[in-house]
């Protein structure tokens, strides 16, 4: 393995799932939810397997879901997006967010990242040889933000862009305009690109409303918006994603996704441009249930003794275990089956400063309620 990937191994949600298998734990570790997406989408799918859609789709995705994901872009937040040059379907937002990175970046430019950041970045980031710079997002009256000061500091000669996840995993923070503004004003003092990781944008709860970067002032022309269909419409098995963005910035992350895999798989193409039209009312409804089983999951988790943050949106709860006489949370999370039959995500995976994430452990609530409840019964065991 060459040296630059060599810091990382088995992904944790590769681990831990594993680990939830092998002891027959309930996991809520890896975020998917347990529960189908809309009947009607799956049957498109189907159909299209049915009638023989079956080989290489264009390499820019099918057009009828570049069109979708146009449609869905400009009712949503008024973004206007050429489904012909300017969109781009991906194997989810992972390989978006790679192929963004990778046509990007040089060997030895800097990529600014909130930590805790999703773990493909990191590996983005040193695929490309390009050098990761974190910028801390700490709980402020129990909501997890970042100092403008710090992401000022962050910026160097070599920063070439910053990768902004929000609604953000894993501390389920919604950012706000304020701070979206604040990292717009970075972005286009330092002429860098801003790559956001949308994948979470119909996820919110207590009325707070995604706000898309490209929507700020002078941001359309400067950001890779990020999104996938594998949350909003409970298919993360899809594997199907999007990239809108300026037609040079969409032209070279398409230059080198031709060559990591030419195109994405063509059923989930089809419903998944008729769930973009057709099934925004099923979300509705799916976010609903999620705010209900983040509210039950967080009841359990505090009275199984955690201190709990409160998410805006995503799937998952970040807690501190010290309340519970807990410090490290790698090692709880590796005897949490043995100690109560529950599997989680140790935070700190996603800090480069680990130190500043020891005590979190993130538990998602994207489960039937029958298992969050008999997780939590399982979790009072703790104290
Ligand atoms: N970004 C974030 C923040 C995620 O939580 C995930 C996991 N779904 C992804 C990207 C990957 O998305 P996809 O499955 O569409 O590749
Ligand atoms: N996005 C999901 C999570 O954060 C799962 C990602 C994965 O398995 N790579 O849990």
């Amino acid at each position: 393995l060459v040296a630059r990937m060599r810091e990382f191994g088995t992904t944790v949600f590769a681990e831990m799932t594993a680990l939830a298998v092998r002891t027959s734990s309930i996991n809520l570790g890896q975020g998917f939810p347990d529960t189908d997406g809309p009947p009607a989408m799956l049957e498109r799918a189907v159909a299209a397997i049915r009638d023989g859609l079956n080989q290489y789709p264009p390499g820019p995705g099918v057009p009828e879901l570049r069109q979708a994901v146009a449609e869905h872009r400009k009712q949503h937040y008024g973004l206007d997006y050429d489904p012909d040059g300017e969109i781009l379907v991906t194997v989810g937002a992972t390989e978006a967010l790679a192929a963004s990175v990778l046509a990007l970046c040089e060997p030895g430019d800097e990529v600014i990242v909130f930590e805790p950041y999703y773990d493909s970045y990191a590996a983005a980031i040193s695929l490309a040889g390009a050098v990761r710079r974190p910028v801390t997002l700490r709980p402020v009256d129990g909501r997890f933000t970042f100092d403008p000061a710090e992401l000022r500091a962050a910026v160097g000669p070599r920063t070439r862009a910053i990768l902004v996840n929000s609604p953000h995993n894993p501390t389920g923070t919604v950012f706000t305009y304020d701070e979206l503004a604040a990292i717009a004003a970075v972005v286009q003092e330092h002429d860098l690109v801003a790559v956001t990781d949308e994948v979470y944008e119909h996820l919110t709860y207590d009325g707070v409303e995604h706000i898309p970067l490209a929507t700020l002032p002078g941001m359309r022309e400067r950001t890779v918006m990020i999104s996938s269909a594998g949350k909003t419409f409970s298919v993360t098995g899809w594997k199907t994603g999007w990239i809108c963005a300026p037609r040079a910035l969409v032209t070279a992350a398409q230059t080198v996704k031709q060559f990591l895999t030419f195109t994405s798989g063509a059923p989930w193409q089809l419903a998944v441009a008729h769930a973009l039209r057709e099934e925004l009312p099923w979300v509705g409804g799916l976010r609903d249930e999620l705010a209900g089983k983040r509210d039950r999951l967080m009841a359990g988790l505090t009275a199984a003794g955690f201190a709990v943050y409160r998410p805006a949106g995503t799937y998952f709860v970040q807690t501190d275990i010290r309340p519970l006489g807990f410090t490290d949370g790698l090692e709880l999370a590796r005897r949490l089956p043995e100690l109560a039959g529950v599997v989680a995500i140790p935070t700190q995976v996603f800090y480069d400063r680990r130190e500043l994430g020891r005590h979190f452990v993130r538990f998602a609530f994207c489960k039937k309620d029958e298992i969050i409840d008999e997780a939590v019964a399982r979790l009072a065991r703790l104290h």
